[in-house]
C-alpha cells in the first residue's frame, strides 16, 4: 500500500503530538457516556478517529500506523469507548478505501467506521487455505447479479456479520489467479447458512459458511471483475501488518459493531470503567498475546521472578517485542520517505507467532500446576477466581489454548517464510504450470 497522505496544517505536516492534543480536545468536546454506542461511533467515525490510517477523503486522517495506534491509546486513556471491533475496520474498510469507487467507499466504508455494519472474511475453503487461489466457490453472472455456490470455512465472526468479503471464481477458463473476483457480499439472505465451529478454548470464534444460490449485485464487485486476487492480497497485507508484532491491536476495540450483536443501542459509558479502561474482555477469553509485562507481573506475584531460566525467557520475550516495535518504526520511516521494506508485514506476523508461542510456554512454566485451571464461560471464570482468589486465574491457560492460532490465520508460518524467500530474498518460485494453465484444467483433489 502506498503511504497515506499525512494530515497537513497550513501546508506543513502535522506533528503527532499536535494531533494527539487535537484528539484530546475533540474528546473533551464530544465524549458523552450517555450517548448510545451507535451515536458515539457515528461521532468518532465521521471525525476520522475510528480509522485514522485511512486517507483523509475516505473517512480517515491519513496517519501512519504507529500514530494510528497512539490514537487508540489516547482514546482509551481518556476513558472514552474505542472504535468498533472486528474485521470491518481491520480489513474490509482499508481494502475498499484502496480499491473501491467513490460510491462504494460512501456505501461501505462509511458504515464500517461508524460501526453500523459488521464484516467477516469469506476467503478460506476446505480445499483452499494456503493455496487460496485454488478456491472453487463459483459466482455465475445472471443479469446484473451473480449467483454464488460453494463453501467457506474458518469464517471468524460469521455469526455476527452483516456483510462478507467474498472471493469467488468468476472465470475458471483462465489461470487460477486471474479468474477471481472480490465481492462485498450481503450475509442476511436465503442461501447463506452459517454454522459455528467450536475451538480448543470452548468458544466458537469461527464458522463454516455454506452458500447455495446466494446473490450479489454487480455493483458490489470491488476492484474490478476477475481482479480479485490483487484485491485479496491487499486484504491479506492489512491482515498481516495489523496482526504482526509492533502493530498494536489493528484498530479493534472490544465492542461489536453491526446489527446482529445488538450493542449499538446500549449506553456507551457502560463499556468503559470509571478509570477509563474497557470492561469487556476478548471473546476468546485470552489475555493480550505476547505480552511480557503481564508475565513479569505474574512471575513476581507467584515468586518465580528470581528463577534464572524464567528471567532469561522473560527478557527474550521483552526483546522480541522491542525488535517488533523498532521494525515497525523502521517501516514507518521508510514509508514516510516513499520507500518500502519488502517482506516486513510477513516478518512481523512471523514474529508475533513466535512471541505468542513463547508467551504460552513461559506462562505455563510460571503458573505451574495453576496453569491447568481453565473455565469455558463467564460463570465458570467467576467461580475460578472465587476459588483461587486470583483475578487472573485461567488467563494463562486461555493464552496457551489460543496460542496455535496466530501461526495459522492470515497465512501460516511456512507460507510467510515462502513469501519472504521469494519476494524479499529473491529465491526462485516453486516450479509448476499453474500460472499458465486454465484453472479448469488443473488437477484437483476432488
Ligand atoms: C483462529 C483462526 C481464524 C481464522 N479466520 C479466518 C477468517 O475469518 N476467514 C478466512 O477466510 N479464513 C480464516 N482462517 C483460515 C486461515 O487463513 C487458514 O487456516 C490458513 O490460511 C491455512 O489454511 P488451511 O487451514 O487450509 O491449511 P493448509 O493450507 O491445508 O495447510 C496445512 C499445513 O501445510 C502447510 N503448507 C501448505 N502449503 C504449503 C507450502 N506451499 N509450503 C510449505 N508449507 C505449506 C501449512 O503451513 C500448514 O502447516 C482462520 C484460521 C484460524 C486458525
Amino acid at each position: 500500500m502506498p503511504p497515506a497522505a499525512p494530515e497537513t496544517a497550513g501546508g506543513r505536516r502535522r506533528q503527532p503530538d499536535e494531533l494527539m492534543d487535537e484528539l484530546r480536545d475533540w474528546l473533551g468536546d464530544n465524549w458523552d457516556p450517555d450517548l448510545t454506542v451507535g451515536e458515539w461511533w457515528e461521532r468518532l467515525g465521521l471525525a476520522g478517529w475510528a480509522a485514522p490510517s485511512l486517507p483523509t477523503d475516505r473517512y480517515g486522517r491519513g496517519l501512519l500506523r504507529n500514530d494510528a495506534v497512539r490514537v487508540q491509546e489516547v482514546i482509551a486513556n481518556f476513558g472514552a469507548l474505542g472504535p468498533p471491533a472486528g474485521l470491518g475496520l481491520l480489513l474490509a474498510g482499508p481494502t475498499i478505501a484502496e480499491h473501491g469507487t467513490r460510491e462504494q467507499v460512501d456505501r461501505y466504508v462509511r458504515d464500517i467506521v461508524v460501526g453500523a455494519t459488521a464484516w467477516c472474511q469469506l476467503f478460506s475453503e476446505p480445499g483452499a487455505g494456503s493455496d487460496l487461489a485454488g478456491l472453487t466457490t463459483r459466482a455465475v453472472e445472471d443479469g446484473d447479479e451473480w449467483i454464488v455456490n460453494g463453501q467457506k470455512v474458518w469464517t471468524s465472526g460469521g455469526q455476527y456479520a452483516d456483510l462478507g468479503m467474498l472471493i469467488a471464481r468468476t472465470n475458471p477458463e483462465v489461470p487460477k489467479h486471474q479468474g477471481i473476483t472480490w465481492f462485498a457480499f450481503e450475509m442476511h439472505q436465503p442461501g447463506v447458512d452459517v454454522r459455528p465451529l467450536r475451538e480448543l478454548t470452548g468458544n466458537a470464534l469461527f464458522n463454516e459458511v455454506f452458500l447455495t444460490d446466494a446473490r450479489v449485485p454487480s455493483s458490489a464487485v470491488i476492484g474490478g471483475l476477475h481482479n480479485g486476487w490483487a484485491v485479496a492480497n491487499t486484504t491479506l497485507a492489512f491482515e498481516r501488518s495489523g496482526l504482526g508484532a509492533g502493530g498494536g491491536s489493528g484498530g479493534a476495540g472490544a465492542v461489536l459493531p453491526g446489527t446482529v450483536a445488538e450493542q449499538l443501542g446500549a449506553r456507551a459509558g457502560d463499556f468503559v470503567s470509571p478509570e477509563g479502561r474497557r470492561r469487556t474482555r476478548s471473546r476468546s477469553g485470552s489475555t493480550a498475546p505476547g505480552s511480557a509485562k503481564l508475565l513479569i507481573d505474574v512471575a513476581k506475584a507467584n515468586g518465580r521472578a528470581a528463577d534464572p531460566l524464567i528471567r532469561q525467557d522473560l527478557v527474550r520475550l521483552h526483546m522480541m517485542g522491542e525488535i517488533g516495535r523498532y521494525n515497525s518504526l523502521r517501516w514507518k520511516a521508510a514509508r514516510a520517505g516513499g520507500r518500502d521494506i519488502p517482506g516486513m508485514a510477513n516478518i512481523s506476523k512471523l514474529q508475533m507467532s513466535e512471541m505468542v508461542r513463547l508467551s504460552s510456554d513461559l506462562g505455563l512454566r510460571i503458573a505451574g500446576v495453576a496453569g491447568t485451571l481453565y473455565a469455558y464461560d463467564d460463570a465458570g471464570r467467576a467461580a475460578l477466581v472465587a476459588a483461587t482468589g486470583d483475578p487472573t486465574a485461567g488467563a494463562l491457560a486461555a493464552m496457551a489454548l489460543f496460542a496455535p492460532a496466530p501461526s495459522i490465520y492470515g497465512g501460516t508460518d511456512q507460507i510467510q517464510r515462502n513469501i519472504i524467500g521469494e519476494r524479499a530474498l529473491g529465491l526462485p518460485k516453486e516450479l509448476g504450470n499453474e500460472r499458465t494453465v486454465p484453472f479448469s484444467e488443473l488437477p484437483k483433489n476432488r
